[in-house]
């Protein structure tokens, strides 16, 4: 590594991303296509890095949250159509409008918004209108379709370009309310025909709705975590490789005697002469604080528990049983090294949460560094190097 920076980094897998991307488009039925689900920085992958991949290979529509993050694509020159899929403020939609992003609307109110901008701006809008199947959350539900199919009725500069919903369970494979919220979204995509609103698109699979199958043909596919080769089934073992690797160095070792304490509130006291290792990464990296006594990171090919809590900027690992071990050796605490992985899953299931956190969690403090083709490394687009120069 060529960069003066902390030995605390993510090394994200380009090549794997890409392969990813290619075996979700590969399992979609005919005529359906993917939307590349970006949000939160790509699950604390790096957007623009990865948005650029999806460009060079053909994805046709990527989603994000926020106004911010569709600006930041499209700010690093990213020119896939940009779909926003959370609700904006007025102001910001009237930013989006003009920045020609394609808005999710998930309410009425959402919809009165855009019909005001639209008339005062002499712009028009693209707009996905989402439907509430039964995830209860965001979408127009029974009571809201009259109304909305009224303000689309009279505003023509207002393209709906598709209707879509969103899975609650679909991570649960036989879930019954996978298959009524399928049904709820066909019967409301109906009741707006009546009502003379009909979109060219429906898009209701996220990835876990895709690992099981549940696309109907020329649906398009709303995927995020499979891409970055996280589980989407509880049940599951998806052939899709992980993408982001997060490692460290050890930073100091020291031999210490049966009966030393280890870190805050010592709760780790050693009952053998041990060696522990002290490694630069903390929950102020994302690495949970959950992880305390719990976890383990990967030292030369071998597990190493975390001994005592984890701190704000170190965790400390019991290497006794591990041969040679050294300062400034590698410790992966998330991804694969020598013949064993710590996937994200395992990290999920110790902390008591989903794969989706344990990747959102690692933060602006840690650099992503992209392996590219020929397997050097380029710092990610928000990390500066030393030099100060950002690329
Ligand atoms: C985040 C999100 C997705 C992507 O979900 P994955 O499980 O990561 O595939 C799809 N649709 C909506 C509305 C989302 O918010």
């Amino acid at each position: 590594m060529s960069y003066a920076q902390r030995p605390t980094f993510a090394e994200i897998d380009l090549d794997a991303f890409t392969r990813n991307v290619s075996a979700v488009v590969a399992v979609l039925p005919a005529g359906s296509h993917l939307i590349a689900v970006l949000k939160a920085d790509a699950y604390g992958h790096g957007a623009v890095p990865l948005a650029r991949i999806c460009e060079s290979v053909g994805v046709e529509m990527i989603a994000v949250a926020l106004l911010e993050e569709a600006d930041e694509l499209r700010g690093a020159g990213v020119a896939v159509p940009t779909l926003i899929l959370d609700p904006l403020t007025e102001e910001q939609t009237e930013i989006a409008l003009r920045s020609g992003f394609i808005l999710g609307i998930s309410g009425p109110e959402g919809l009165e918004i855009v019909d005001r901008i639209v008339k005062r701006i002499g712009l028009g809008a693209h707009v996905h209108l989402e439907l509430d199947s039964g995830m209860g959350r965001l979408g127009l539900i029974d009571d809201d379709l009259e109304a909305a199919a009224a303000i689309l009725g009279s505003n023509q500069a207002i393209a709906v370009d598709a209707l879509f919903s969103h899975y609650a369970c679909a991570s649960v494979h036989g879930d019954p309310l996978t298959g009524r919220q399928t049904l709820k979204f066909r019967e409301m995509c109906a009741r707006l025909a009546e009502l003379g609103v009909r979109a060219p698109l429906a898009h209701l699979a996220n990835s876990a709705a895709v690992m099981q199958g549940l696309v109907s043909p020329g649906d398009w596919v709303r995927s995020g975590l499979a891409l970055f080769g996280g589980e989407a089934l509880e049940s599951g073992s998806s052939a899709l490789e992980p993408v982001m690797t997060l490692r460290s160095t050890i930073a100091r070792l020291k031999e210490v005697e049966p009966g030393s304490s280890i870190g805050y509130g010592s709760t780790f006291v050693t009952r053998c002469r041990s060696r522990i290792a002290t490694v630069p990464i903390g929950y102020a990296d994302g690495y949970s604080r959950l992880m305390s006594n719990r976890g383990e990171a990967l030292v030369r090919g071998c597990r190493a528990p975390v001994a005592g809590r984890v701190s704000m900027d170190l965790v400390t690992l019991d290497v006794t049983g591990i041969p040679g071990v050294a300062v400034g050796d590698e410790v992966v605490v998330l991804g694969g090294q020598g013949q064993d992985r710590i996937s994200a899953e395992e990290i999920a299931e110790k902390m008591g949460t989903i794969p989706y956190e344990v990747f959102c969690m690692i933060n602006s403090r840690v650099p992503r560094l992209y392996q590219a083709k020929d397997g050097s490394m380029i710092s990610g687009s928000r990390v500066s190097t030393r030099a100060g120069e950002t690329t």
